[in-house]
């Protein structure tokens, strides 16, 4: 899929106040720092376009951009921060969750993780809490120029062999760097063929 438009729609801090499900919508989420921001503007070919690393304790909105007037591209707030309260970490779960089982155009949910580490109780978990529910996602490893593919693959097969124990199915993976801008053409490949079927 070629990119000819990529336009901020609006940031919101509330699931009712979100804009018009009319179109198809893909979210893409992670750890803070994971990457995602990056990885949503080499995707775009737009740098600017998501906002690099809010800061714990930020207001966590979630940020719709409209991709060639055709889809939704949904930047949700990062979980995991280390310095981050008790209470704003329910806060983002009961914000996020709502989004994710409330909105009835969400086709899937790219799940961003570091190939760089071995599997986290925390991405796990998530996956865990996508899949007793029924919500489509797919899995994204960044930053793969930080290292070499192998050992990359090796942290990848490791996830897979976790979401194993618990699902018949091992959702797709996607191996991305936003740095050398690879894996992104594959993303969006899937998010068309989504589209058109
Ligand atoms: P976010 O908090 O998940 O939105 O993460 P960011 O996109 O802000 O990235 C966090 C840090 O990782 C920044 O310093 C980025 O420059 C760096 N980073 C993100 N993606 C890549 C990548 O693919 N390769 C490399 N080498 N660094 C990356």
């Amino acid at each position: 899929m070629q990119i000819k438009k990529a336009e901020f729609i609006c940031s919101n801090t509330r699931v009712d106040k979100l804009p018009e499900g009319k179109l198809p919508e893909y979210a893409f989420i992670g750890r803070s720092n994971v990457g995602k921001s990056s990885l949503i503007n080499a995707m775009v070919g737009k740098k600017g376009l998501a906002k690099t690393s809010q800061k714990p304790g930020k207001t966590q909105l979630i940020n719709h951009f409209i991709i060639n007037d055709d889809w939704f591209l949904v930047d949700l707030p990062g979980y995991g921060f280390a310095k981050t309260s008790k209470s704003n970490r329910e806060a983002w779960e009961k914000f996020i969750r709502r989004y994710l089982t409330h909105r009835d155009n969400l086709q899937c949910i790219f799940v961003l993780i570091d190939s760089r580490h071995e599997p986290q109780k925390i991405d796990l978990e998530f996956c865990y809490w996508l899949g007793e529910r029924g919500l489509p996602f797919m899995l994204v490893f960044t930053k793969a120029d930080k290292q070499s593919n192998v050992k990359s693959d090796v942290n990848m097969s490791k996830f897979r062999k976790a979401l194993a124990e618990w699902f018949e199915e091992i959702p797709k993976c996607f191996l991305t760097s936003a740095e050398v801008k690879s894996g992104c053409d594959a993303i969006l490949e899937t998010i068309g063929d989504i589209n058109t079927r």
